[in-house]
């Protein structure tokens, strides 16, 4: 059901602010050894322009956000928390909200409001 590379525009906005959020929570709160992260379905550097270094708790977040997006079952994505089929769980959801809080605030201090920090919370 996964193909690479056939990802709609919305799709593809959703995946960049996924990546995003991550990224500069674990640049922000986490100091120790950072492999490039690497998605099976994706090109990471096609779609971020560069690479993303990230811990090994950010990494399994983010592959698994990325996965959860990507099978989203429904036509048109709802927000996260209005959506019935809720496919965060236990601590990942609550892994995600700290992450999108996080990153958020750190976009609109670095005037960075045209990002949608409020996407999954
Ligand atoms: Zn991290």
């Amino acid at each position: 059901m996964l193909k690479k590379g056939k990802f709609s525009e919305k799709e593809k906005a959703d995946i960049k602010t996924l990546i995003k959020f991550v990224g500069i929570y674990c640049k922000e709160n986490h100091n120790g050894e950072k492999k490039t992260f690497h998605f099976k379905l994706l090109d990471i550097k096609e779609i971020e322009k560069k690479e993303v270094s990230l811990c090994p708790e950010c990494t399994r977040l983010l592959t698994y956000g990325l996965t959860m997006r990507l099978r989203c079952p429904h036509e048109v994505k709802p927000m996260c928390k209005k959506c019935e089929t809720q496919c965060y769980h236990g601590e990942y959801k609550a892994k995600i909200r700290e992450v999108m809080k996080f990153s958020g605030m750190y976009m609109i201090k670095h005037g960075r409001v045209d990002m949608l920090y409020h996407y999954f919370i």
